[in-house]
């Protein structure tokens, strides 16, 4: 099933202040700056109370109130269109102020509890070889405001308030826009902000080792995935370029240094293709890769991205491998993407922002979704 709602939003006055912590609103709002408390219930009518209208602000001045309704706005991405799968997922494309646009997706695990994917860039440039969103290029950052704009309006369109999950496992390397990326962490993460915990919120890479050092530090700290796919160099520089600058043992020594610097353990996606990094072999060599390292292994069997060049392995496959983990102490479990019908599982998202087009319209690489080679 599919909706779409033509987005014509009124020409917008003002700077958007969404994605500002309190020192960024009383930059841009000197008026809120003195007393220092009037950006903090700013900050928490924006965040907390989810507010967008500052009529409504009922503790702030009504001559103030005014004056920042003249001159600034609190604005979310509007919803362009959603696809909704049979298992219950929602894809979202969701309308940005400068024309692009991002997807987010909404997914109900069967325990009940709410995962949102979000994504951190528009576009990607890592041009790994199984990802859908690779083909459509990179086109810019998002910034805070943007990501916890996607959570926003997801949890406005699905009733949802926290507890709930979050992954940065949308479109994007959030590690190439991790000061964003964090900034927006910290707003989602912070009680007096959206409020969802830290331990919550997870960031996947593609293995961007200096950012993932750099996360290693940070306090509080989202969860680390970190997108593995390959057993050696050798696969993994093919499947993924950014392996021939960060090759696997730098990767790995990396997620050593995060987990040591806390409790979390690490995750490991590790996307199955057939033939390629799925053997005996492959399984003993992680076991070798990941070795006192405080991890999990996610096998995730291959989702079609149109023009297939890869394939998922049979389930029984799929279960020898992760047998092969699990008997040498690495936990693993078999990790079946939800919303693949709609093109929402894991390397789908995509949006054909060269050529104009959104979902289900204009030009588009070959269909995907249906039934599987493999399955
Ligand atoms: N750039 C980040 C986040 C986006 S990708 C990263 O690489 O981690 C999110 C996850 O989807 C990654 O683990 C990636 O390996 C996986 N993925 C990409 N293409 C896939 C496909 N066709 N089938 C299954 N998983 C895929």
């Amino acid at each position: 099933m599919s909706s779409s709602i033509p987005v014509c939003a009124p020409p917008e006055v003002g700077r958007n202040l969404l994605g500002l912590d309190c020192d960024g609103i009383a930059r841009s709002a000197p008026e809120l700056a003195r007393p220092a408390f009037r950006s903090a219930a700013l900050y928490r009518w924006m965040y907390r109370r989810r507010e967008t209208d500052f009529a409504r602000m009922s503790d702030l001045p009504a001559a103030l109130r005014a004056r920042l309704a003249g001159r600034l706005r609190i604005a979310w991405p509007e919803i362009a269109s959603t696809a909704v799968s049979a298992d219950g997922t929602h894809k979202h494309l969701l309308a940005l102020e400068d024309g692009e646009r991002v997807e987010a997706v909404y997914i109900p695990q069967p325990s009940g509890r709410i995962t949102l994917c979000l994504s951190s860039q528009v576009g990607c440039a890592l041009g790994c070889r199984f990802c859908r969103t690779a083909q459509m290029g990179f086109s810019r950052d998002l910034t805070p405001g943007e990501m916890v704009g996607q959570a926003l309006r997801l949890e406005e369109r699905h009733r949802l308030r926290p507890p709930y999950n979050i992954v940065f496992m949308g479109m994007g390397e959030p590690l190439l826009n991790l000061d964003s990326v964090m900034a927006a962490f910290r707003i989602l993460a912070d009680p007096q902000g959206v409020g969802v915990a830290a331990r919550r919120i997870t960031v996947s890479t593609a293995g961007h080792v200096p950012g993932i050092r750099r996360l290693a530090e940070m306090h509080p700290r989202p969860r680390l995935a970190v997108s593995l796919n390959s057993s050696t160099d050798r696969a993994r520089s093919d499947l993924m370029p950014i392996n021939r600058r960060w090759p696997l043992a730098e990767l790995t020594a990396a997620c050593r240094e995060f987990a040591a610097a806390g409790r979390e353990r690490v995750t490991f996606e590790y996307v199955v293709l057939r033939g390629v990094n799925d053997s005996s072999a492959d399984a003993r060599r992680l076991v070798t890769l990941l070795s006192r390292l405080r991890c999990k292994v996610n096998l995730i069997p291959y989702n079609p991205i149109g023009g297939e060049e890869f394939r998922r392995p049979p389930a029984g496959e799929l279960e020898k491998l992760r047998r092969g983990l699990v008997a040498h102490g690495v936990p693993a479990s078999v990790r079946w993407s939800k919303g693949v019908d709609i093109g929402a599982a894991c390397g789908q998202l995509w949006w054909a922002s060269r050529q104009g087009a959104g979902h289900g319209s204009g030009p588009a690489p070959p269909a995907i979704g249906g039934t599987m080679p493999g399955d």
